[in-house]
């Protein structure tokens, strides 16, 4: 007759007694001690129980939702076998084992309620125990055995199972505590998505197969910054909770979604490695995102830019292939499309900016990066009295590098502190220069671009000074030239900069006046010495009637404010004579003279201060 056999007829000298009754052999419990994953511990008691208990069947069911549990089956080999079928709570014998934490015994199935028994009475199964696994407070399933004889399970039987489900459930505790702190370490804790380093480790993981390599998402939501803004971060940080919920609903198995920071995720999805579901999921997405969500009563527009990149020839890391999908996403935002793929252009752009990177700090180095200096002149006497730093960057693979592309990398890859510090030794330096070969441009001053990240460093204004200092310059001499940002908002680091500048003695000039939106703002919450208007205004001013007005009207306030007016941009004879009307006092621009080399501009200056070109140069024509 079936039954369970006696762990004690095992021949392990080891074996542990675990109650004055029964004994488990040691190398069931030294190999559940080694199991670190819930699936390597199942197949360890798949291995162990049928050499343990001799029953006719054998199973362990785990909770999987808070209605059902799914049974894993031994087949008396190492094998687990996963049963179709789902045991509902409620209702099933194993269920009540779970939710009473007590054994559940059935002498004879034909007679019991329970929901799966009447498949077992099918499959010529007659008796069952079901022993529930109790660690500390917590149930975490069940052991089970059943016999096809009626009534075949003694009271020694039982025990045996209870300390077997007793033992398997220390151990399963530890392995799900485990795990549980291995998935925390992996996940953004507000959205549960996977976190960066998590999703950047899988996607490496993945690329390495060279059969299989993934497609990439690379996701942002548009606006999130004014969402933050105009709400407050935890309208924000819900956004971002149904974002990723969204996002989820559109997911197969496998494929992976990770919170790479603010509002940037990345999908990692398994398309065959022909990017062919790669740009369809990208759609699906989209549209899933794209409607409105309403928080308390507030009802949020949203709206995702995504950009797409497959493996193909040109890619060789996982590391470029994101940098692929970062620039599609960031052309998807530029333009007005939701989702861009990234195409060869994008890759050499990103192959480039491969390059770009890697150079930078030689080229600083080196002097390959350097300054042009812009002629700033006085309208009403054509005189040069300032000058604007201009970077530029002649790269040996890729000519010029536009200034904003270079200072976008720059701040990219964390070298806002180097490139400041090293700006503004550069300028310092280049000005004491001028002035040693033209002393008569002593009142001159040089103006230097510092971008609101450049400001938002605590000692930004130390560093001009201390370049000032270095070099034996007022303050005064080199002007600090902010783009009119929205990035800087009162409060900010960036403000605080402006104030000790300013406290120091520098002079502040608001740059590309006239493109943002609050701009008047401006005026009352910075330190502002010049302004400066931007291309955009006056280079429709003799074609636009509204730029006209504007521009007189910004003049006049200067003029009211005893801030200088600067029109930056002008590129015509017609476009300098209308400034000069409107009372700006200086402007800049190809008619007035285009960035040059140091030592040409101190060329000009001496041509200039000798009086060469400097006869009545207000009508003089453009230098160049
Ligand atoms: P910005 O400060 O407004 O500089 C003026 C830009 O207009 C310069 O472009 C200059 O070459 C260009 N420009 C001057 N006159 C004319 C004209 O008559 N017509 C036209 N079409 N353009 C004119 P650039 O040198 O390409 O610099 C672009 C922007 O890059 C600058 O705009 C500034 O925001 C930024 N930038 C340049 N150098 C630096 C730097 O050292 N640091 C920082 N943070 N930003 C810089
Ligand atoms: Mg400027
Ligand atoms: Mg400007």
């Amino acid at each position: 007759m079936p039954g369970l056999r006696w762990p004690s007829l095992s021949a392990d000298k080891n074996d542990v007694p675990l109650s004055s009754d029964v004994s488990l052999p040691a190398g069931f419990i030294r190999a559940l001690g080694a199991a670190s994953t819930q699936e390597q511990m199942l197949r360890v008691t798949a291995d162990w129980l049928p050499k343990m208990i001799v029953a006719e069947r054998a199973s362990i069911a785990l909770p999987m939702s808070p209605h059902h549990m799914e049974l894993y089956a031994f087949g008396g080999t190492a094998e687990v076998v996963r049963a179709d079928a789902e045991m509902p709570i409620a209702t099933s014998m194993v269920g009540e084992a779970y939710r009473k934490r007590s054994m559940v015994l059935v002498e004879d199935m034909a007679e019991s309620h329970f929901d799966e028994l009447p498949a077992l009475v099918k499959a010529g199964l007659r008796s069952a125990v079901a022993a529930p696994m109790v660690s500390g407070d917590r149930c975490l399933g069940t052991v089970n055995v059943a016999n096809s004889q009626p009534g075949s399970f003694s009271s020694v039987d039982h025990e045996l199972v209870q300390t077997v489900a007793d033992l398997i459930a220390g151990s399963l505790s530890l392995v799900q505590a485990a795990e549980q702190e291995k998935i925390r370490a992996m996940t953004d804790d507000l959205t549960g998505a996977l976190n960066r380093g998590a999703v950047l480790a899988e996607l490496n993981k993945r690329f390495d197969d060279e059969d299989d390599q993934p497609s990439l998402l690379f996701l942002d939501l548009d606006g999130f910054k004014l969402i933050n803004d105009i709400h407050g971060h935890n309208v924000g940080d819900q956004v971002l909770r149904i974002l990723v919920s969204r996002i989820r609903s559109r997911l197969a198995d496998g494929d992976l979604l990770g919170r790479l920071g603010g509002d940037e995720f990345l999908v990692v999805l398994r398309d065959d490695g022909n990017g062919c579901r790669a740009e369809e999921l990208a759609g699906e997405i989209s549209t899933a995102c794209g409607t409105a969500v309403v928080i308390r009563s507030l009802k949020i527009d949203l709206s995702l830019s995504i950009g797409v990149a497959s493996p193909s020839s040109g890619v060789e890391s996982a590391t470029d292939m994101l940098a692929d999908a970062d620039r599609a996403m960031y052309r998807a935002k530029r333009s007005d499309r939701s989702l861009v793929v990234a195409d060869d252009e994008i890759r050499r752009q990103t192959a480039m900016l491969t390059v770009v990177d890697r150079d930078l700090d030689i080229a600083m180095a080196d002097q390959s990066i350097v300054f042009h200096y812009q002629p700033v002149r006085e309208l009403a006497t054509g005189r040069i009295t300032g000058v604007e730093a201009l970077i530029r960057w002649q790269h040996p693979q890729y000519q010029a590098i536009p200034p904003p592309l270079l200072i976008d990398r720059i701040e990219a890859t964390g070298r806002v502190a180097s490139f400041t510090r090293w700006c503004l030794d550069v300028v310092a330096r280049d000005m004491t220069a001028i002035r040693g070969a033209v002393p008569s441009f002593s009142g001159g001053r040089i103006g230097v671009n510092l971008s609101p990240l450049q400001l938002a460093m605590s000692d930004c204004a130390d560093m001009h000074a201390s370049a000032c200092l270095h070099y034996g310059l007022d303050p005064a001499d080199i002007l600090v030239e902010v783009v009119e940002s929205s990035a800087i908002n009162p409060g900010d680091e960036a403000e605080r900069t402006l104030h000790k500048l300013a406290d120091n003695g520098a002079q502040i000039g608001l740059d590309d006046f006239g493109t943002g939106h609050n701009a008047l703002g401006y005026f009352t919450q910075f330190p502002i010495h010049m302004m400066k208007f931007d291309r955009s205004l006056v280079g429709v001013l003799t074609t636009n009637s509204d730029a006209y007005t504007i521009l007189k009207v910004l003049a006049s306030m200067c003029q009211e404010l005893g801030i200088a007016a600067v029109a930056e941009g002008i590129e015509q004879e017609e476009e300098m004579v209308a400034c000069r009307q409107f009372g700006i006092d200086y402007g800049q621009g190809w008619h007035l003279g285009r960035p040059k080399p140091l030592a040409n501009l101190i060329e000009l200056l001496q041509e200039e201060s000798e009086g060469l070109l400097l006869a009545d140069s207000v009508t003089a024509p453009a230098v160049s």
